[in-house]
């Protein structure tokens, strides 16, 4: 099982990525339920190889984005599972209906609101992060606790839970919960496409890729190329070293020091800069 800080830090990144327009915006809401058979009828699309439409629900978006984060074998058994439901890897939360206190929902609040938490997890990625301004701003979060409501024309009272919550402030109960579990540092931002994402295992601060095959690709390309950049740089200094030696001799002697067959070290000495005879 992962821990509940894990699946606020998911659900936040996953809010940040989506893309919200006028045509979804009022599909962002989902309970678990309706996931599970999301998720089914999803993978069922894509197993017959049918494709999706072009403008997501929401929910779906952010299923796909949560699914990439499920353990394997444990979404595999809510796929195969024909009985009760009743494990699986996120909380069966339903999202906040209101976006704002006081305000009516729109598809800029939702956008704006959107925004901010973008802006907040670029703090947090922040090679040098400033945590101040931010931890101010969550200073004023309060845990949505149940509270009694009366309203004086019916004389009835009720309790108001916490899916009462607005989405600003669920958006900063996530944040603090991840902050809490110490998640912070474990979420990171695509060097390629600019999402979110979260570190599935701790781990040190390497630049990660989003997860999609492109982002994933692109990023190997540019390790194998920094690389390759550093093995001739340290050939050339090298040759530098060894210039005055009969040339067969000093392939011999690079392929030596830096294990390289004959074809690979021409390849790399073909690449280096023509330099004049000394
Ligand atoms: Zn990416």
């Amino acid at each position: 099982m992962r821990p509940p800080g894990f699946w606020a830090a998911v659900r936040l990144v996953s809010f940040a990525n989506v893309l919200i327009g006028e045509a979804n915006w009022r599909t962002l809401w989902w309970s678990h339920e309706e996931s599970v058979r999301v998720l089914e009828a999803f993978t069922g699309t894509e197993r017959a190889g049918g494709g999706l439409q072009d403008s997501l629900p929401l929910w779906l978006e952010l299923a796909r984005c949560m699914r990439r984060y499920a353990m394997k074998r444990r979404v595999l058994d809510a796929w195969n599972v024909r009985g009760p439901r009743t494990s699986y890897e996120w909380p069966p939360a339903r999202w906040p209906k209101r976006i704002e206190k006081r305000s009516r929902n729109s598809c800029a609040l939702l956008i704006a609101l959107q925004e901010k938490t973008r802006i907040r997890l670029a703090a947090i990625c922040a090679e040098h992060r400033d945590e101040e301004p931010l931890l101010s701003e969550l200073r004023r979060y309060r845990t949505p606790t149940r509270r009694l409501r009366y309203d004086p024309a019916s004389r009835e009272t009720a309790l108001v839970d916490a899916r009462e919550e607005t989405l600003a402030a669920h958006l900063d109960g996530l944040l603090v919960n991840t902050l809490v579990a110490g998640l912070w540092d474990d979420i990171y931002q695509c060097p390629k496409c600019g999402k979110y994402g979260v570190k599935i295992l701790h781990g040190e601060r390497i630049t990660r890729s989003c997860g999609s095959s492109r982002c994933r690709s692109q990023l190997n390309r540019d390790r194998r190329k920094d690389k390759r950049d550093a093995l001739l740089k340290q050939i050339a200094s090298e040759t530098q070293r060894i210039r005055r030696l009969p040339v067969d001799e000093m392939h011999k002697a690079l392929r030596r020091k830096f294990r390289l067959t004959r074809r690979e070290l021409l390849k790399l000495l073909a690449r280096l800069p023509e330099r004049g005879p000394s």
